[in-house]
């Protein structure tokens, strides 16, 4: 066994949750992980933007029940251009916590639509 898994980008010997990797970030102070959060970029492609964002409030609602889902910062982008973020939920804050879980962009008041929380 070589210690790289079959499913590793070349290079990359470390894959996410070994704790080697996770103790050298968090003892390198690694750039984005300030507050001790780290996002997954799990890409997934659509046709066109449109489509990019109807796909992304699928997956997002449907994900759910993950806690450590931020379904509110959801965004999608080109992939030559992800720099330029499209939000897809509006996620303005409402009463007691909650946030709004229409798509970005919607009609009506904030908070009429079922969504994340
Ligand atoms: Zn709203």
């Amino acid at each position: 066994m070589t210690g790289v898994s079959p499913t590793a980008p070349a290079g990359r010997t470390a894959a996410v949750g070994d704790s080697a990797s996770a103790a050298c970030a968090a003892a390198s102070g690694h750039p984005g992980s300030a507050d001790g959060r780290f996002v997954i970029h799990l890409p997934i492609v659509a046709r066109d933007l449109r489509a990019a964002l109807n796909v992304a409030v699928a997956l997002a609602r449907s994900l759910a029940f993950v806690p450590q889902l931020d379904i509110g910062e959801t965004t999608v982008s080109g992939e030559d251009l992800q720099s330029v973020r499209h939000r897809v939920f509006c996620d303005r804050a409402l009463l007691a916590g909650r946030r709004c879980g229409a798509r970005q962009g919607h009609d009506g008041p904030c908070g009429t639509e079922s969504g994340p929380t």
